[in-house]
C-alpha cells in the first residue's frame, strides 16, 4: 500500500505539531469530541430535514482507555467520512490559505501566541499527533456500506484501506506516546506524562474542563468499586458512565458560570488559544426570544483582513446549528465578534435566502448589535485600558463602519471613537474633546500625517497649538474620511487644521493679510501659473511662524485624502485642490518681491522649490525629486547643473 504525502503545508503544520512544545497537550481530546459533536449535528440535521427518523438520544461519543494496548479511542456514531472525505478533510491542513508564519523558526513557535496562529488554522484533528505516534481513523459514511480506515504516524504521509466497520460513524484510535524517561525507545524528550492521558481521573476532568456543554453524551467505562453483600470486602466492576452535563453553556444561567467557563468555551469553540476581552451573554424575550453568547477576541484571527474572512455568529434553533457562519446577525464593524444565538422562533428548514428576509432575525440582528455596542461603551466608561487595548486591534473596523454606512450608523458608533489628543498626549474620544473645548472655540481641530511625530512637526499644528487649542491627531488612512462622514459631533463641525479655511486670525490680522495679498496680487498670479496646475493660489498666510511655506487644502478632499488614494489601485487618482501659504513675516518675502521685478526666470525656480518644500512638509513624496535636488544645489553653488 503505497503512502500518501501530506500537502506540503500540512506536512510543515503537522511536524510543528508533532514537536511543538505546546503545554496544554491535553485539548487533542476537546478538538477530537468537538469534531465528533459536528459530525453528529450532521446527521442530526440531516435526518430532521430528510425524515430519516433518528432522535438525539440515537447519538453517543465513547472514550475507551486501553492501557495494556496503549490506546485511547474516541468513537462517535456521526455521519461519518467517505473515502473522498477521509482524504480531503485529513490529508490537507490550512485548507483556507498559505501558511504565512515561519515554519522554520521552531525555537519562535514555541510560545503559546504563535501556537495560537495554528489552532486558528482550524488543525484540530491534527492536534492529535501531539500526544500520539499513530493514528488510526475507521469511518463509515451514513447510507454506505463500505468503510475505510485512515492511517498515520506523522508527517511521513498517510494510507487509505478499505476495512470493516459495523455501523456508520467515526472512530479514532489514537497510539498514545510513551513518556520520557520510560525505556521504550521511541519515548520522546520532554517531560509530559503522556500515560495520564489513558487513566479515568485524567479523561474525565478534561472532558468536565473543555467539553461539559457537548450537547450529546460523553460516555467512558468507569471502574467502580462496590462493598460485596455480607462482607466488608469491595469488588470492583464496571460500569458506563456519561462525563459531561450535556446543558449547553448559553442555556445556563449566568450565576453558575465563572469566567473560567466562558473562556475554555469560547476557545474550544472558536479555535482561540487565549482568552476573550469581553462577552455578552443574554436571554432575551418579548418581540424575539433568543439566548445568544458573544464573545469580543484580544486579537483579531490570523485570515481577518483577508477576503477569505467570513463574519457571523452561529445560528441554532432550539439547541440544534442550522449554520455556522450566520453574516446576517452582524453588522460589518462588528465583524470582529464571534458567538452564537439559539431561538426557538426559526425554523429549521430555513435556507439561506429566505434567512436573509426573516423578519424575525432582522429583529435578533437588530438587537444584538444593541447590546455588542452597549458593551463596548460599558467597557470605555469602566475599564479603559481593556478598551485601548480592543481600541488597538478593532478601532479601525469602526471607523470603517462609519464610513461605509455614509455616516448611516454614526449615532451608536460616534462615541465610540478615539484619537490621539495634542494635549493629552493619550487616545481620547470625542466626548472629552468637546468639554474640554474653550469657549470661544468654534471647531473640532484635527491634523493628519503617518505618524504622531509627523503631525507635530507640520506649522499648521503649531499655529493652533499655539493659540491653545487641543488637536486630533489622525493617522490611520480611514481617520479623515470617518470624520467626513461624521460631519460634526454635538453640533461641533471638524476641522483641519491643514485646510485653507483654518481660521485662526483676529479681525485686524485678517485685514492685514487681505491688504497684503492685494499688495502682492501679481508677484501670486505670477508665481500661480509657474506652478500650473499644481496649485490653485498663491498667498499670505499668518499660520506660519518659522518656516516659509506650507500647502493647505481648499475643497472636500484635502491633501492627505489625496495622499490615501494615490495608494489605491486605479490610474485616475482624484487630486485635492491646492493652495500655497507663504508665511508672510519670513525673509523669503522680500527675496520674492525682488525676483519679480528683477528676475523673473529665477522666480519660477523659488515657487517651484517653495512648492515642493510645503509637499515634503506635508509628507508627500516630490513627482521629480531630482529636479527639486538639482534647483537647490544650483541655490546652493550658484551653479547651473
Ligand atoms: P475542523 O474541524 O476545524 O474543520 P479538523 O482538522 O479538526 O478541522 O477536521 C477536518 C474535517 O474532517 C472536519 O471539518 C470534518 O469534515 C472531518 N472530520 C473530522 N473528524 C470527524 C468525525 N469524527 N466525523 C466526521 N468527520 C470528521
Amino acid at each position: 500500500m503505497a503512502k500518501k504525502q501530506f500537502k506540503a503545508e500540512s506536512k510543515r503544520l503537522l511536524e510543528l505539531m508533532i514537536n511543538s512544545i505546546y503545554t496544554h497537550k491535553e485539548i487533542f481530546l476537546r478538538e477530537l469530541i468537538s469534531n465528533a459533536s459536528d459530525a453528529m449535528d450532521k446527521l442530526y440535521f440531516k435526518s430532521m430535514t430528510e425524515n430519516l427518523g433518528l432522535s438525539r438520544a440515537n447519538f453517543e461519543i465513547f472514550i475507551n482507555a486501553d492501557s495494556e494496548n496503549h490506546t485511547l479511542t474516541i468513537t462517535d456514531n456521526g455521519i461519518g467520512m467517505t473515502k473522498d472525505e477521509l482524504e480531503s478533510n485529513l490529508g490537507v491542513i490550512a485548507k483556507s490559505g498559505t501558511l504565512q508564519f515561519s515554519a522554520d523558526n521552531k525555537e519562535a513557535l514555541s510560545s503559546d501566541e504563535d501556537m495560537s496562529v495554528i489552532g486558528q488554522f482550524g488543525v484540530g484533528f491534527y492536534s492529535a499527533f501531539m500526544v500520539a505516534s499513530k493514528v488510526e481513523v475507521r469511518s463509515k459514511f451514513y447510507g454506505s456500506d463500505e468503510a475505510f480506515l485512515w492511517a498515520s504516524s506523522g508527517a511521513d504521509g498517510y494510507t487509505i484501506t478499505a476495512c470493516d466497520k459495523d455501523s456508520h460513524g467515526t472512530e479514532i484510535k489514537l497510539y498514545i506516546k510513551e513518556t520520557a524517561g520510560n525505556d521504550a525507545p521511541d519515548a520522546p524528550g520532554d517531560d509530559e506524562n503522556y500515560e495520564e492521558f489513558l487513566l479515568e481521573y485524567k479523561i474525565r476532568s478534561i472532558v468536565k474542563k473543555y467539553s461539559d456543554y457537548i450537547r450529546y453524551p460523553i460516555k467512558t467505562e468507569s471502574l467502580q468499586r462496590k462493598k460485596k453483600e455480607d462482607s466488608d470486602e469491595f469488588e470492583e466492576f464496571k460500569e458506563i458512565q456519561t462525563l459531561n452535563s450535556m446543558v449547553p453553556i448559553w442555556k445556563k444561567n449566568k450565576s453558575e458560570l465563572k469566567d473560567e467557563d466562558y473562556n475554555e468555551f469560547y476557545k474550544s469553540k472558536f479555535h482561540d488559544f487565549v482568552d476573550p476581552i469581553a462577552r455578552i451573554h443574554s436571554k432575551t424575550e418579548g418581540t424575539a426570544t433568543y439566548s445568544a453568547l458573544i464573545f469580543i477576541p484580544k486579537k483579531p484571527p490570523y485570515d481577518f483582513y483577508t477576503k477569505e474572512y467570513e463574519k457571523g455568529l452561529q445560528l441554532y434553533t432550539s439547541g440544534v446549528m442550522i449554520m455556522e457562519k450566520c453574516g446576517d446577525l452582524l453588522p460589518d464593524y462588528f465583524s470582529f465578534a464571534r458567538g452564537l444565538v439559539d431561538s426557538e422562533d426559526l425554523s429549521l428548514n430555513i435556507s439561506r435566502e429566505m434567512l436573509q428576509h426573516d423578519r424575525q432575525l432582522k429583529i435578533i440582528a437588530k438587537s444584538i448589535e444593541r447590546s455588542i455596542k452597549n458593551e463596548l461603551k460599558k467597557m470605555l466608561a469602566n475599564e479603559r485600558d481593556k478598551y485601548e487595548e480592543f481600541w488597538k486591534e478593532f478601532g479601525a473596523q469602526i471607523k470603517f463602519g462609519i464610513y461605509n454606512t455614509y455616516g448611516q450608523a454614526k449615532e451608536g458608533l460616534q462615541d465610540l471613537l478615539m484619537f490621539y489628543s495634542s494635549s493629552e498626549e493619550k487616545n481620547v474620544t470625542l466626548e472629552e474633546y468637546v468639554i474640554r473645548m474653550k469657549e470661544e472655540q468654534k471647531s473640532i481641530y484635527f491634523a493628519s500625517g503617518e505618524s504622531i511625530t509627523r503631525i507635530n512637526s507640520l506649522p499648521q499644528v503649531e499655529a493652533v497649538k499655539d493659540k491653545g487649542y487641543e488637536i486630533l491627531y489622525l493617522t490611520d488612512h480611514v481617520d479623515e474620511f470617518c470624520l467626513q462622514m461624521l460631519v460634526n459631533y454635538n453640533e461641533k463641525m471638524f476641522m483641519s487644521v491643514q485646510s485653507a479655511d483654518l481660521d485662526l486670525e483676529t479681525e485686524d490680522e485678517k485685514e492685514e493679510i487681505k491688504k497684503k495679498n492685494k499688495d502682492n496680487k501679481e508677484l501670486f498670479e505670477f508665481m500661480k501659473d509657474a506652478l500650473a496646475d499644481k496649485v490653485q493660489d498663491v498667498r499670505f498666510s499668518q499660520k506660519l511662524k518659522t518656516l516659509p511655506v506650507c500647502v493647505s487644502g481648499a475643497g472636500a478632499l484635502s491633501v492627505e485624502m489625496e495622499k490615501v488614494l494615490a495608494q489605491m489601485p486605479g490610474d485616475k487618482k482624484a487630486k485635492a485642490d491646492k493652495i500655497l501659504e507663504i508665511n508672510a513675516n519670513h525673509a523669503i518675502c522680500d527675496k520674492l518681491q525682488f525676483l519679480f521685478d528683477n528676475d523673473k526666470e529665477m522666480l519660477k525656480t523659488y515657487a517651484e522649490i517653495l512648492y515642493s518644500q510645503a509637499m515634503l512638509i506635508e509628507g508627500i513624496s516630490l513627482e521629480n525629486p531630482a529636479e527639486f535636488v538639482g534647483q537647490v544645489a544650483e541655490l546652493m553653488t550658484g551653479v547651473v547643473v
